[in-house]
C-alpha cells in the first residue's frame, strides 16, 4: 500500500512501526460553531483511511481532538454571557451528531485540550530544560524555533526567508528571542479561562496541544498524522519541532493532508462567508449524498462544491443504493439453492472488481477509482442477477457489494428497509410477549406500531403488516 507523505514529497510503501497496528493523529475542528463542509472533507476522508487500514486486517488506533480553548470560542463566550466551557461542549455535541449522519465513526478516542493541561505543562517543562523554550518576562514560554535544526522539513520552507518575511512585520513591544519563536503558554486575560502554570496562570498555544494528546494516546513516534493541507504550516511544522525537541524520536512517519474544498472555484473559508455547514446541506440531502460527493474526488485534488456535483452524486449514490437493495430483494424470494457452476463461475469473475478497487485504495487511497470499480460491480449484478438465481450467488453477490461500499462507509440500506427491520422486530417481540401471556407489553407494543402508522393483522400463518 502506497501513501503520499507530506514529509518526503512521494508516494512511500506503507510500513508501520509496528507489525498489523496503526497509531494515527488527525487534527479536529476548533468548537466554537457547527462545522462547515470544509471540515467534514478530512473528518470523510481520513475515516475512509481508517476503514481501509481495518479491512487489510490492521488494528488501527484512532485519534483525534477537539480544540476546546481558543480565541474564537472565548469571543463567543463573551457574546453569549456563558462559560467558554458551555460553548464548546455544544458544538462539541453538534459535531458528533454531524458525524454520526456522515457516517464517520467515532474516534477511538477524542481528547479534549483543557483536560490534557497536565501534560502540556510536563511538555513545556522538558523543552525548557532542553533550552528549546524559555520563559518570557510576562510569563509567556515561547519555543526557541533556530535550536531546532528540522524545521522547515515539512512544508519545505527554509528558515532564512521566513526570518526575513518576518523581521519586516516584527512587532514592538515582543518579548520573543527571535521573530520565528511561537508561544507554547501565554498569560491569561481578563474573563479568560486559565490554568496554574510554573510561568504564570494561563493557557496553551494551539500547537503544543496536539503534541502533547498524540503522545499521551499514542505513544513518542505515530505512524500517520493528518489533517487539511492548511496546517502544514506552522500548525504541523511547530508539532514536529515541539515532540521531536521533547521525545527525541522522530514524529509522524507518514504525513497525510487533503487538499481544500472550494465553493464555486473561491476558496471556502469562515472569514470570506462563503461557506455551508454541515447542518445547512443535510435540510436538503441525506448526508450520505455529501459522503459520497467527497469520495468522488481524490483527497489531494482541491475539490469544487456546486449544486450541480452534489446532484450527480446523489443519482451516483442512489444507483449503488439501488443495485444493493434490488440483491437483497431477489435474495429474500429466491430459490434456498446452493450456487450452480455457473454461478460460481460468474462470481469468481466479480472478483476483478474487487482487486480494481484494492488497487485504486492501495494507490494512496485513490477514492475516484475505487468508487469507479463499485460502479463496475453494480453493472455486474444489474446484468447478471435475477429472480431465476439461487440465493447462495444472490447473497455472495451482496455480501461483495456492501463490504467495498462498507469500507467507503457508504451505507447500502435505504431509511426505509431499517424501518422495516425495526417494524419486524417490534412484531416478534409482541408475539413472543402473547406467548408469555404480558398481554400488557404486547398491547404497548400494537400501540407503538399503530403510532408508527403500521397496521397489523392476526392471519392464521402468522402476523402481517402494512402501512396505514
Ligand atoms: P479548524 O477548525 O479550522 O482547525 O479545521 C479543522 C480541520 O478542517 C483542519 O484539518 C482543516 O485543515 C480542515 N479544513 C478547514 N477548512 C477546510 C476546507 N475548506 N477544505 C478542506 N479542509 C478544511
Ligand atoms: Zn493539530
Amino acid at each position: 500500500m502506497q501513501i503520499f507523505n507530506t514529509l518526503s514529497r512521494r508516494k512511500e510503501e506503507f510500513v508501520p512501526l509496528n507489525e498489523g497496528k496503526v497509531t494515527m493523529y488527525v487534527c479536529g475542528p476548533t468548537v466554537y460553531n457547527l462545522i462547515h463542509i470544509g471540515n467534514a472533507r478530512p473528518m470523510i476522508i481520513f475515516d475512509t483511511v481508517r476503514r481501509y487500514l481495518e479491512y487489510r486486517g490492521y488494528e488501527v488506533n484512532y485519534v483525534s481532538n477537539f480544540t476546546d480553548v481558543d480565541d474564537k470560542i472565548i469571543k463567543k463566550s463573551v457574546e453569549e454571557g456563558i462559560p467558554a466551557a458551555e460553548v464548546s461542549e455544544r458544538y462539541i455535541a453538534e459535531c458528533k451528531k454531524d458525524m454520526e449522519a456522515m457516517n464517520v465513526r467515532p474516534a477511538t478516542t477524542h481528547p479534549l485540550a483543557t483536560q490534557e493541561i497536565g501534560g502540556m505543562l510536563d511538555m513545556i517543562s522538558v523543552l525548557i530544560e532542553k533550552g528549546y523554550a524559555y520563559a518570557a518576562e510576562d510569563g509567556t514560554v515561547y519555543y526557541r524555533t533556530r535550536n531546532f535544526k528540522g524545521y522547515g522539513k515539512l512544508s519545505g520552507k527554509n528558515i532564512d526567508d521566513l526570518e526575513a518575511g518576518h523581521r519586516d512585520i516584527q512587532v514592538t513591544g515582543d518579548l520573543k528571542e527571535d521573530p520565528l519563536d511561537f508561544v507554547l503558554w501565554k498569560p491569561k486575560k481578563e474573563g479568560e479561562p486559565y490554568w496554574d502554570a510554573p510561568w504564570c496562570k494561563g493557557r496553551p498555544g494551539w500547537h503544543i496541544e496536539c503534541s502533547v494528546m498524540a503522545k499521551k494516546y499514542l505513544g513518542d513516534e505515530i505512524d500517520i498524522h493528518a489533517g487539511g493541507e492548511d496546517l502544514i504550516f506552522p500548525h504541523h511544522e511547530n508539532e514536529i519541532a515541539q515532540s521531536e525537541a521533547a521525545n527525541g524520536v522522530p514524529f509522524a512517519k507518514y504525513w497525510m493532508h487533503n487538499a481544500f474544498l472550494n465553493i464555486n472555484n473561491k476558496k471556502m473559508s469562515k472569514s470570506e462567508g462563503n461557506f455551508f455547514t454541515v447542518r445547512e446541506i443535510g435540510e436538503k440531502y441525506d448526508l450520505q449524498v455529501l459522503r459520497f460527493f467527497m469520495l468522488s474526488a481524490h483527497y489531494r485534488s482541491p475539490l469544487n462544491f456546486s449544486a450541480d456535483l452534489m446532484e450527480a452524486a446523489k443519482s451516483g449514490l442512489e444507483r449503488i443504493v439501488t443495485a444493493a437493495e434490488n440483491l437483497r430483494r431477489l435474495s429474500a424470494h429466491a430459490k434456498d439453492e446452493p450456487m450452480s457452476e455457473e454461478e460460481a463461475v460468474l462470481y469468481a469473475a466479480s472478483e476483478q472488481y474487487v482487486e480494481k478497487f484494492e488497487a485504486a485504495m492501495d494507490d494512496d487511497f485513490n477514492t475516484a477509482d475505487a468508487v469507479a470499480a463499485i460502479f463496475e460491480l453494480v453493472k455486474f449484478c444489474n446484468t447478471n442477477a435475477s429472480s431465476d438465481n439461487s440465493r447462495a450467488f444472490l447473497n455472495a453477490l451482496s455480501e461483495r457489494m456492501d463490504l467495498l461500499c462498507g469500507v467507503l462507509g457508504i451505507i447500502t440500506e435505504k431509511e426505509e428497509e431499517n424501518l422495516d427491520a425495526e417494524i419486524e422486530a417490534l412484531i416478534a417481540e409482541r408475539q413472543a410477549a402473547r406467548k408469555e401471556k404480558n398481554f400488557a407489553r404486547a398491547d404497548e407494543i400494537r400501540d407503538q406500531l399503530t403510532a408508527m402508522g403500521i397496521i397489523l393483522k392476526d392471519t392464521r400463518e402468522g402476523v402481517t403488516w402494512k402501512r396505514a
